[in-house]
């Protein structure tokens, strides 16, 4: 059979096609890291066939010494990066390089605007891979065979980065897999050992195989190994390493190989334990979101080690789910080699490095929070999903608490800055309580009528509109010995803030109105469950505020929206008796219009907190035969 007939030409998947063409045009200046995707691929590749190895050690092929080796030919212009990891079948290849299968590829493409410059920044944060060999290469071939299959079951495939590449099947004498850039005319400079080796020490020095080169005269004696090529990294892995012997952008590089991302971690930790239990974990904060944050199923970002060898990606029970955004290793000298999933699930080791690290974040952002302004760089992205760690342990409250932000009256801007310390440390003479107001958005909050007594009186309110906050506040129900209370539900305590001219007044109007709110009751027991003189409105006719024990307006639409069926729970009317139009009404001889009034007040109040109306034109309707009564 010849090669033509055993040849398939496929075409690519239209994200990759786009991501070719993006990649091409976009990623210009910073060509070289083309090598830093190939070495890390090459690397997790070695490591996938020691951790297979471990079962089954034929896979090895009587070659344990796993490394890397990079190669260039100025005559052919080519660069080769070749490995001897555990290498890929044809439907491997086929789904790796014909394919983006990272989660969130939809969103990011969708998200693309097709303004180059915009788009060029956004596929930074994407993260580029294999993929990224287009930028210096006009033609790419990778020869691969996966480890234990027979050599006459190689694959060769070849794409001049286009719409389409070729697949054969080929022998390949040696596992793993060799990728062959045929470099563009205009990237010839990195035909250079000099300047090969520069990149290589640049970002992937932490790799923990030898990358090697061929010896040539440039380097000395020593370095010299005695097949003839050069170890170029230090081929260490980076956690191993002394703290003091590791510089920022070593950690920042390792940061990049292990979280696929493009940018630097936002901090870091290091840490190793000694003692009963022997581990070492190296975590990171990213500086960015990933784009499944919000995934169900993202992917969690700790890799577990157990005494050096690569066990597994997305060990997700080394951390707590409200902490899927932190990267990193952890290696383990306690763990059996042959641990599964299932086992990690309950396990006690396990258990005990997951507090550990939880606990190492948490101090870690502590830490942050000491340049709050780095601290915002980091709660703008990520805290929304720290807020989870209350509802999820009652283990972390008190230290996530210190931790969180939010919005507020007393600051003039929609970013959450305020911590419950900074709260409370202002917090009025005789006020007990930490107030808050939960809404769907700040904008909405900003001018709820619910904050006029608040406003009138100085007192600082917590606004909160993350659709999580109303479960945050039902766990963290008190900070510093202060109990949080919701302006918009049960009766206003304004404990000692309050004047005895305030109560003694309201105690007169209430006298003085019961009339009118046992008519206003009388006409609209359908749609309220009481109706009572306000305390918290100045400016506003009305308001509706939810009975104490009740779920709240907000968190009610939040579960039928999910399709949950909720009790059904009527508000209460608060009316402001010095509001002209409750003056009004209060003098309505005229039953008909009275009850008009009276909707009119409700949907008013409904309308003011963001909530629905049942009958938007029934509301119209009565609105404007009042207008047209009093013009008269
Ligand atoms: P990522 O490394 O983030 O998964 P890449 O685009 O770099 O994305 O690579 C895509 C996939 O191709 C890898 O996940 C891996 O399965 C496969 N792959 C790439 N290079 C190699 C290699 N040298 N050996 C084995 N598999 C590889
Ligand atoms: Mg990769």
């Amino acid at each position: 059979m010849s090669a033509k007939e055993n040849q398939e030409t496929l075409g690519f998947q239209t994200e990759v096609k786009q991501l070719l063409d993006l990649m091409i045009h976009s990623l210009y200046s910073n060509r070289e890291i083309f090598l830093r995707e190939l070495i890390s691929n090459a690397s997790d590749a070695e490591d996938k066939l020691r951790f297979e190895a471990l079962k089954n050690d034929e896979l090895y092929e009587k070659d344990a010494d796993l490394k890397i080796k990079i190669e260039f030919n100025k005559d052919l212009k080519t660069i080769t990066v070749v490995d001897n990891g555990i290498g890929m079948s044809r439907e491997e290849v086929i789904e790796n390089l014909g394919t983006i299968a990272k989660s969130g590829t939809k969103e990011f493409f969708d998200s693309l605007t097709g303004d180059q410059t915009k788009d060029s920044q956004l596929i930074g944060q994407f993260g580029v891979g294999f993929y990224s060999c287009f930028i210096v290469a006009k033609k790419v071939e990778v020869i691969t065979r996966r480890a234990g299959e027979d050599r006459a079951n190689g694959v060769h495939w070849v794409s001049e980065g286009e719409s389409e590449y070729t697949i054969e099947i080929v022998d390949k004498p040696k596992r793993g897999t060799k990728v062959i850039l045929h470099l563009r005319d205009d990237a010839e400079e990195f035909l250079d050992s000099f300047k090969l080796k520069n990149i290589i020490t640049k970002y992937s020095d932490h790799i923990s195989f030898p990358i090697n080169m061929d010896k040539d005269d440039e380097s000395s004696d020593e370095e010299k190994d005695v097949t003839g090529e050069d170890t170029v990294n230090s081929a260490t892995a980076i956690w191993t390493r002394n703290k003091k012997d590791i510089n920022d952008d070593e950690y920042n590089e390792f940061y990049k190989h292990i979280a696929h991302d493009f940018e630097d971690p936002i901090a870091y930790a290091h840490n190793k334990v000694e003692g009963k239990l022997e581990y070492t974990s190296l975590l990171y904060l990213p500086s960015r979101a990933p784009f499944d944050l919000w995934d169900r199923e993202q992917r969690h970002g700790v890799k577990l080690y157990i005494r050096r060898i690569f066990i597994m990606d997305d060990a997700k029970q080394l951390l707590p789910s409200w902490l899927r955004f932190v990267k990193g290793v952890v290696d383990s000298d306690d763990l059996p080699l042959n641990i599964s999933r299932e086992i990690l699930q309950q396990n006690k080791v396990v258990d005990s490095i997951r507090s550990g690290c939880t606990k190492k974040i948490i101090s870690l952002l502590k830490t942050m929070t000491k340049d709050e302004e780095k601290y915002q760089g980091f709660w703008k992205i990520f805290g929304k999903v720290l807020k989870e760690g209350v509802v999820d342990t009652q283990d972390y409250k008190e230290d996530l608490s210190f931790l969180f932000r939010f919005s507020s009256t007393h600051e003039d801007t929609e970013e959450q800055k305020v911590s419950l310390k900074d709260y409370v440390d202002r917090m009025q003479e005789g006020q007990n309580s930490i107030y808050y107001v939960i809404a769907d958005s700040y904008m909405m909050a900003k001018s709820s009528p619910h904050l006029e007594i608040f406003k009138k009186k100085g007192i600082e309110v917590l606004i909160l509109s993350d659709p999580i906050d109303e479960w945050v506040t039902s766990h963290l129900t008190e900070f510093d010995g202060k109990a949080f209370q919701s302006v918009n539900k049960g009766e206003l305590d304004l404990g000692d803030i309050q004047s005895e001219d305030d109560k003694n007044k309201r105690k007169k109007n209430s006298k003085a109105n019961d009339e009118l709110v046992e008519r206003i009751k009388g006409v609209m027991s359908e749609k309220v469950k009481d109706v009572r003189i306000t305390e918290r409105l100045t400016t506003s006719p009305a308001c509706l505020v939810s009975d104490s024990n009740d779920m709240g307006r907000h968190l009610e639409q939040i579960l039928q929206a999910s399709g949950q069926t909720v009790p059904d729970s009527k508000p209460i009317l608060e009316i402001n008796p010095d509001h002209p139009i409750v003056k009004k009404i209060g003098s309505e001889k005229d039953n008909a219009l009275f009850n008009d009034w009276s909707h009119i007040l409700f949907d008013q109040a409904l309308l003011s907190e963001g909530g629905q109306l049942t009958d938007p034109v029934g509301f119209i309707n009565k609105l404007n035969s009042m207008i047209i009564a009093m013009s008269k």
